[in-house]
């Protein structure tokens, strides 16, 4: 039988606040300002963890962690991508792989890649040729060009 494949789209936006840590793919990305939100408010992770609840037609992350709820206040994202991997895995779907852009003007995000890379390999525990990481300016346009905040987009094929 031919294999059951399921493709997902996440996007996710944050706006960056002074005092924060910046963490992307669940790292900490050295720059002077983080990303502000109920959780760790790790774009990378929540654009992520929606492609995949897309994927299985599973809602969103809003209806899965609300931001109402006073447990998830500061919650690191990649306990909530380890809450979603277990769906997966008891849907029987196995992650083929990963495409994120990320939107901002700064920090340059380059050199952090195979980092951010590694990390979302492993929490994803797949090798980490299946997982890209890569981003792009606005060219100082928008809110993005201006700096006010971030945004990331991730695609993701399932297969069962
Ligand atoms: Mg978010």
């Amino acid at each position: 039988m031919a294999k059951d494949f399921r493709i997902g789209h996440g996007f996710d936006v944050h706006r960056f606040r002074r005092g924060r840590k910046l963490m992307l793919g669940g790292v900490e990305i050295p720059h002077t300002r983080g990303l502000y939100g109920h959780s760790d408010a790790d774009a990378v992770l929540h654009a992520l963890i929606n492609a995949l609840l897309g994927a299985m037609a599973e809602g969103d992350i809003g209806s899965h962690f609300p931001d109402t709820d006073p447990s998830l206040k500061g919650i690191a994202s990649s306990k909530m991508l380890a809450e979603v991997l277990r769906t997966m895995r008891r849907k029987r779907f196995k992650l083929v792989n990963v495409d994120i852009t990320l939107v901002a003007q700064a920090p340059k995000l380059a050199p952090h890649y195979l980092t951010m890379r590694k990390s979302v390999a492993g929490l994803c525990n797949v090798r980490v040729d299946r997982i890209s990481i890569k981003a792009t300016t606005t060219e100082r346009l928008g809110w993005v060009g201006a700096g006010k905040g971030m945004a990331a987009t991730a695609l993701v094929l399932l297969a069962r």
